[in-house]
């Protein structure tokens, strides 16, 4: 398989980076060590639409998923 592009890490920058270039048809892989910021943090505040915080695994739940609905795949490993 040729990727258009490969993101190094899947944490909020990484899924963000997977789902704009998802969104316009790009091929990509995401390969992921599955540890990071966005998995230590228990509640993020100050972030658009969740005024009571959301944790760093949500996020990461969610975004993966999103990206997985845009063709993005995933790999857990490390660079
Ligand atoms: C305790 C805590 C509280 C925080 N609170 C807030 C907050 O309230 N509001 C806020 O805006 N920010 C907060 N932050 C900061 C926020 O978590 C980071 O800014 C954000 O996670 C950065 O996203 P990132 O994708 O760059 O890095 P990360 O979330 O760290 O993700 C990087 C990913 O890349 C992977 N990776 C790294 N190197 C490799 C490699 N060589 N090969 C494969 N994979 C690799 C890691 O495994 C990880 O999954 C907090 C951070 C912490 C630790």
């Amino acid at each position: 398989m040729r990727y258009d592009c490969v993101i190094i890490g899947g944490g909020i920058a990484g899924l963000q980076a997977a789902i704009q270039l998802g969104r316009y048809r790009h091929h990509v892989l995401v390969i992921d060590a599955g540890v990071g910021r966005s998995t230590l943090c228990r509640s993020y505040h100050n972030l658009l639409g969740y005024p009571d915080g959301v944790s760093g695994e949500h996020l990461r739940t969610v975004g993966r998923k999103q990206a997985e609905g845009l063709g993005v795949q995933f790999v857990l490993g490390k660079v």
